[in-house]
């Protein structure tokens, strides 16, 4: 068994229903053994074009490998019909991994950690909340110039 960290985001569309529907595929899927959920986040695009963006995290407790996981992520936007027009295009939904166990590789693929996760306010904010141990208040400070607001739903 293994723990994995998924940033999600979306800002095209109606978000929250397309982070809702990702999560619930997620929680669905056979080699998801667990999920937890965050809250959604609204934040202001980084390195990004267009609306505001909803964002999430989720911990998944999953018997898939990474390369799997991150097929099955692939998917998943393939799903939501996610198009890449250009680098950094607005997109109905974005899914990362994050983390996966104490995991450090990176290929032309897949870079775990994430490489840019640090950098978000998005993705530490509602990491903390799983993950409290996983993010430093050094990491806070890095991205505190970032707006990122909590929502109620
Ligand atoms: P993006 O357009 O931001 O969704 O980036 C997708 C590309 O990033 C894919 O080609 C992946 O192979 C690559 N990638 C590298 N590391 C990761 C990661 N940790 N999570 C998701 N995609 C990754």
């Amino acid at each position: 068994m293994h723990r994995a960290y998924v940033g999600l985001g979306a800002n095209l569309g109606d978000a929250v229903a397309t982070l809702s529907q990702a999560i619930q595929d997620l929680q669905a899927h056979p080699k998801v053994l667990s999920l937890r959920a965050s809250s959604f986040y609204a934040s202001t695009p980084v390195e990004a074009d267009g609306p505001d963006f909803v964002n999430a995290v989720v911990e998944l407790d999953t018997t898939l490998p990474p390369y799997e996981l991150l097929a099955t992520l692939q998917q998943l936007e393939h799903s939501a019909g996610r198009q890449r027009p250009y680098p950094n295009a607005p997109r109905t939904l974005d899914l990362d991994v994050l983390l996966y166990d104490d995991l450090h590789m990176a290929d032309a693929k897949l870079t775990i950690p994430h490489p840019r996760m640090w950098q978000r306010a998005f993705v530490l904010w509602p990491l903390q909340e799983l993950a409290p141990d996983r993010v430093s208040t050094d990491h806070f400070a890095a991205v505190a110039s970032q707006r990122v607001d909590k929502m109620r739903c």
